[in-house]
């Protein structure tokens, strides 16, 4: 994978003063303060060398990976710390409820009248501590199997997701937003790793503990017990089922109300310069304490749920205990119950209504959890639009032979933008694309890399129907150099060899010199290992497309995709790009996006795309001379001065 070598162990490539090469370059300064770099310096030393992962890519999911997400398939990957985690739950809901056992047979045995007994009273002691420090120790434990479980859990499901991103199609990063992607990725994740951690053990040790304590108060006494049941427990569980519905409202009107407080928040802060133009600031604020202010009154009210249901269910437990003490204390005169038993049934009691409210609360976070995982599941189960054959076989090494046969396209099937479009590019052959913006240029170029199916028709590559061939082997010799090349936070070395990892210097040196990108890098303080900022933001627009022109030249594709900038570059970075270009150029097909004529000119066959199909097709000078679209085209650019309207507006 591409990832592996040239990126993955990048640590090193970032470890040289990239200070002192921003502030001696008057780049923008974007590295390590003065001040830390000792520190970070440090830290690097200690840091282990990440190894590149030993990984495999496939387009399609293996078993493994296509398997449905649940949260007892995801947990069930750990069985060992699934046993123990539950076997230490059990262990801890029994010895924590020894305690008031003890009690009473401290009571009954070392204190009842007739029965005094030092040792007894001394032997219930100790176990009494020995059995709660066991407990203790047994809770540390299960805290760190659920916490180690949780997170292990939680990396393969990130991983999971993120691999499923590589795999989905252009067209889903288009429909969905970025913004509700990174949601799966952080809140949903961490739901559930709330869940995991928290909310599976604590609702089998406080479920389990009731069933204990439940068991405990009938074996004690079964007149006093079944009046508990009767009495106490039915009051206590619609009391809980009032508190589920109205904190699960409150939670439901919480969420909507704080993304409506992040999604102003975020308009305001991306739309600032329009707000101040505008003198929108005074609307602005009273806007945003509205929805601030619905926020607060969603807390408020789950603050008053909360405020009542704490208080209110000790009050139950307090009433039903002062009853319970003249029914107890009846028995105890009548000597149907001893002293002990009626002093270990009311502390059972008192453990046995904290797992309910603890049950009732961690219900919330249950729901939340579940939620999380159907999103995530969604998410997981949704295919990739364009998707290999499960017989896709290895495009060999091609020609760089370009076929459309009667290619019809649409983004929406019911709109097409293309229409029973024939074109072949011979192999060798450079074709320039022109015609008006939404004619469909770039749309054709991203099915012969098949970023998109045809909606009907065929895209071959020497004579093989795209379809039939693995993505891999088809993108490896197919190269897109885009109209804003992206570039990666590393070094230009990195940027380089993304495409072909390892490449050697040596080619690395050739492709900085047929670009003509040598100047740039002598210029720069570190030459290759200079870090270029996220998206390039340090290079000039010029430089940046000669970046991406020795990337594409790096990796030897045999076809190459070419979206010209439409940015205006100076005529000095223009004839640096287009003699770049040529030297690209040789030898390759090539379909080039042009959005300068002077490009279009040098092309060997011009086609003029508008109206969803292919309206001219031939040499420059053949469609100069045949007048037809293109030559008005070309008139009104040379009318214009030989500049094109892009850059002359500019
Ligand atoms: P050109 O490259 O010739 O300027 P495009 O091929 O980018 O034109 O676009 C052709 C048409 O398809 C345009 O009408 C455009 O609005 C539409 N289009 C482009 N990309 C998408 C997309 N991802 N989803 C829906 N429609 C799109």
């Amino acid at each position: 994978m591409a990832w592996g070598g040239g990126w993955g162990g990048g640590g090193g490539g970032f470890g040289g003063g990239p200070h002192v090469a921003s502030s001696a370059s008057n780049l923008p300064f974007g590295g390590i303060p003065t001040e830390l770099q000792a520190g970070a310096a440090k830290l690097l030393a200690d840091e282990p060398a990440h190894e590149p992962a030993r990984l495999t890519f496939t387009q399609r999911p293996n078993a493994k990976e296509q398997r449905r997400l649940t949260l007892p398939s995801m947990l069930w990957v750990y069985k060992r710390w699934v046993v123990t985690g539950s076997m230490l739950v059990i262990a801890i809901s029994l010895l924590l409820q020894s305690g008031p056992k003890l009690t009473e047979v401290a009571i009954n045995h070392g204190m009842a009248p007739g029965h005094h007994s030092l040792r007894v009273i001394t032997v219930c002691g100790l176990l009494y501590l020995a059995l709660a420090l066991l407990g203790t120790f047994a809770q540390r434990a299960q805290a760190l199997v659920t916490g180690k479980l949780a997170s292990r859990v939680m990396h393969d499901l990130r991983i999971r997701v993120f691999t499923h991103f590589q795999r989905l199609s252009l067209d889903f990063f288009t429909e969905e937003k970025a913004g509700v992607l990174m949601s799966r990725m952080t809140s949903d994740i961490e739901n559930l790793q709330q869940l995991i951690q928290d909310g599976v053990s604590q609702f089998a040790l406080q479920g389990l503990t009731m069933i204990v304590i439940t068991a405990v108060l009938f074996a004690t006494n079964v007149v006093l017990a079944t009046w508990t049941v009767v009495l106490i427990v039915p009051i206590l569980f619609a009391f809980s089922l009032w508190f589920h519905h109205a904190s699960e409202r409150g939670y439901l009107l919480s969420r909507d109300r704080i993304a409506n407080v992040l999604a102003d928040l975020s308009e305001s802060l991306y739309g600032i310069r329009v707000v101040t133009a505008n003198n929108r600031q005074r609307r602005n604020i009273v806007n945003h304490r509205h929805v601030v202010g619905a926020y607060r009154d969603a807390n408020l009210y789950t603050g008053r749920v909360n405020a009542i249901y704490g208080p209110a269910t000790i009050m139950i437990g307090i009433l039903g205990q002062g009853l319970l003490l003249g029914i107890g204390g009846h028995m105890v005169l009548r000597h149907q119950l001893s002293l002990g038993a009626l002093i270990a049934f009311f502390l059972y009691l008192n453990r046995f209504f904290q797992p309910i409210q603890l049950l009732v609360q961690q219900y919330n976070a249950l729901q939340q959890g579940r939620s999380s995982i159907i999103r995530l599941r969604e998410l997981l189960e949704t295919p990739p639009s364009v998707d290999e054959l499960p017989d896709a076989t290895t495009l060999g090494a091609i020609e760089g032979r370009l076929t459309f046969e009667n290619v019809s396209f649409g983004y929406d099937p019911a709109n097409l933008v293309l229409r029973d479009v024939n074109l072949e590019i011979a192999p060798g052959e450079s074709v320039a694309f022109v015609g008006p913006t939404g004619a469909g240029k770039s749309t054709m170029a991203k099915l012969a890399n098949r970023f998109y199916d045809p909606t009907a028709g065929r895209v071959l590559v020497d004579g093989v129907d795209v379809k039939t061939v693995t993505l891999h082997s088809l993108r490896s010799q197919l190269g897109v150099v885009p109209q804003e090349p992206f570039l990666f936070a590393g070094t230009m070395r990195q940027n380089l060899r993304f495409g072909r990892p390892e490449a050697t210097d040596a080619d690395l040196d050739e492709a900085v010199d047929v670009v003509g990108l040598r100047d740039l890098v002598e210029r720069l303080p570190e030459g290759l290992d200079t870090v270029v900022h996220e998206r390039g933001q340090t290079l000039s627009a010029g430089e940046r497309q000669l970046l991406a022109l020795a990337r594409a030249f790096l990796a030897r594709p045999r076809v190459l995709i070419l979206d010209e900038a439409t940015s205006s570059l100076d005529l000095q970075s223009e004839t640096v790009i287009e003699r770049a270009l040529d030297r690209l150029l040789e030898g390759r097909s090539a379909i080039l996006i042009a959005h300068r004529l002077t490009t279009a000119q040098r092309a060997d066959r011009i086609v003029v795309i508008d109206h969803g199909g292919v309206v001219e097709i031939g040499s420059p000078s053949e469609l100069l001379r045949q007048g037809g679209a293109y030559a008005t085209m070309y008139e009104a650019w040379l009318a214009s001065g030989g500049r094109d309207a892009t850059r002359e507006r500019a």
